[in-house]
């Protein structure tokens, strides 16, 4: 059982106005590399389900379509032996088409690389990744990320669409927790 954690052991990072101004960046890249061609985003739920929908609400682009994706890690994620599993099923059909997988954190890189594999079998006409934080410290397998909002070396965040243990993707900036000593 995870322990509980209470609002109090959260320390400010990212502040909903930082948060913002970086996401209104990250869609105009996107507008500026696909002008108004079709284009289907790609949300790894559960954790970018409120960076997915801030980004596109900040797209020009009027021929965007939604999907979402889920997976599941087992294991612990300091071996290499994690394993991966899809929960949820993309449902439009990729084939010929302009993707972008957005994601909300990358990590040790394991569950992008694994997408980036699985989703560049549906043969996409382009396939470019996004990601609101590339966490740098765990990372195990290289991925390269397209669009990244910010980067950061360490630490367990929470908020915007993150979690820990279900608890803290309701609050609208994102927050380290403060390990006890
Ligand atoms: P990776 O496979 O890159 O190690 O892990 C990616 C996934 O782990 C993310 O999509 C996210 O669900 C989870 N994750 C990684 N770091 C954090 C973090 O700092 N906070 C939270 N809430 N989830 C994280």
């Amino acid at each position: 059982m995870k322990k509980e954690i209470s609002q109090e052991k959260l320390r400010l990072v990212l502040s909903k106005e930082e948060i913002l101004r970086k996401v209104k960046e990250l869609a105009e890249k996107i507008d500026k590399d696909f002008n108004e061609e079709p284009l289907i985003l790609i949300g790894t739920l559960k954790g970018a389900f409120i960076f997915l929908a801030d980004l596109v609400r900040n797209l020009k682009n009027p021929n965007i379509q939604i999907d979402f994706i889920r997976v599941k890690s087992y294991g612990m994620s300091d071996t290499s032996s994690e394993r991966i599993e899809i929960t949820k099923e993309i449902e439009i059909p990729l084939e010929g088409k302009n993707v972008i997988l957005v994601e909300d954190i990358v990590d040790t890189g394991l569950t992008l690389k694994y997408l980036y594999d699985y989703i560049k079998n549906f043969n996409p006409k382009s396939f470019k990744i996004c990601a609101l934080i590339d966490k740098k410290e765990r990372r195990k397998v290289e991925v390269l990320i397209d669009y990244v909002g910010f980067e950061i070396e360490k630490g367990f965040l929470v908020g915007y669409g993150l979690d820990f243990a279900e608890k803290f993707r309701h609050l609208p900036d994102i927050k380290e927790v403060i390990k006890d000593e």
